[in-house]
């Protein structure tokens, strides 16, 4: 079986004060039957890290760019996420593809660098709002995954997210059987490329999930967890969506 994650992406937000968050979050799940993950501004992962002291929350990266080091203004490599503490990162979320024009290509070397430095991945794919009514869904996912994910990683290295675009942000969620299908088609593909580690690769749902929503998604099969934007924020809010995974 995959291992469960709940994953939170701060994005743009947060600053020290938010810190606190971390506290709280810790305190109400000392000893957590899941994964869990916080990805905050890069500023905030060396602190983040100390304020875990060695808890059980891992604290990630939100991007990184395809090279070591180098002449790349305002970017951030591999090896300085983990030299910060991190020990996973992001990478193709639907808003880097979007506002940095980051191709299935420039997403896999990213993948490639992240593995070098020994951080974990998490590649996130999905379809637009444009692409789903066009019904080309299982096909645009596809090719995302088949791009953007490189050779030889294994079940410890990757986590794929699947995040309809149209979800993000929104409060609109698919249904579990459009979900279902989309894990689904993840699911075979993996396998077919990766084999046995293939079936143990985390697939994640991300887009809007809520704790009043999280218990249905995580029921559907190959749901392995989620990837929250705006609800990982509090903790109060992350750790409703913490303990519907720990049940489902
Ligand atoms: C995200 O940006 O990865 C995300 C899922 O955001 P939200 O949960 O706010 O929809």
């Amino acid at each position: 079986m995959p291992r469960k994650l709940a994953a939170g992406n701060w994005k743009m937000n947060g600053d020290g004060a938010s810190l606190a968050e971390i506290d709280a979050l810790l305190q109400a799940h000392p000893a957590p039957g899941i994964d869990i993950l916080i990805c905050p501004p890069a500023t905030l992962i060396e602190r983040m890290v100390r304020r875990i002291a060695g808890g059980a929350i891992a604290v990630g990266g939100q991007t990184c760019h395809t090279a070591a080091s180098g002449a790349h203004t305002g970017d951030i490599s591999a090896s300085m996420l983990a030299e910060a503490g991190a020990s996973h990162v992001i990478l193709g979320h639907s808003e880097r593809r979007a506002d940095h024009g980051e191709s299935d290509g420039t997403i896999r070397a990213q993948a490639e660098a992240a593995l070098a430095a020994g951080l974990r991945t998490i590649i996130c794919v999905g379809e637009t709002e444009a692409e789903r009514d066009a019904d080309v869904t299982l096909e645009v996912v596809g090719g995302q995954l088949a791009g953007s994910v490189p050779d030889g990683v294994t079940a410890g290295t990757l986590t794929v997210a699947y995040e309809p675009v149209w979800a993000i942000g929104t409060g609109r969620v698919p249904t579990t059987d459009q979900i279902a299908q989309v894990h689904d088609a993840i699911r075979a593909q993996l396998v077919d490329r990766f084999g046995d580690a293939g079936a143990e690769m985390a697939i994640l749902y991300g887009g809007s999930v809520k704790p009043g929503n999280a218990a249905e998604i995580f029921a559907v099969a190959n749901v392995d967890g989620a990837l929250v934007g705006g609800a990982s924020l509090k903790a109060a809010d992350f750790s409703g969506i913490i303990t519907a995974l720990e049940g489902a």
